[in-house]
């Protein structure tokens, strides 16, 4: 199994995803993901 290191963009902590889960996998952690989608929220509502 292949595994890839990858930037979370959000900390930008580097992490090491399965090659197969890689395009899934875009942030380091659940937090980071949560992060994620509340600054969507707020840009889609200031929208
Ligand atoms: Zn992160």
């Amino acid at each position: 199994m292949e595994y890839i290191m990858k930037s979370c963009p959000i900390c930008g902590g580097k992490f090491v995803v399965m090659e197969d889960a890689a395009n899934e996998a875009v942030y380091c952690t659940l937090e980071c993901l949560s992060k994620a989608e509340k600054s969507m929220n707020k840009v889609s509502m200031k929208i």
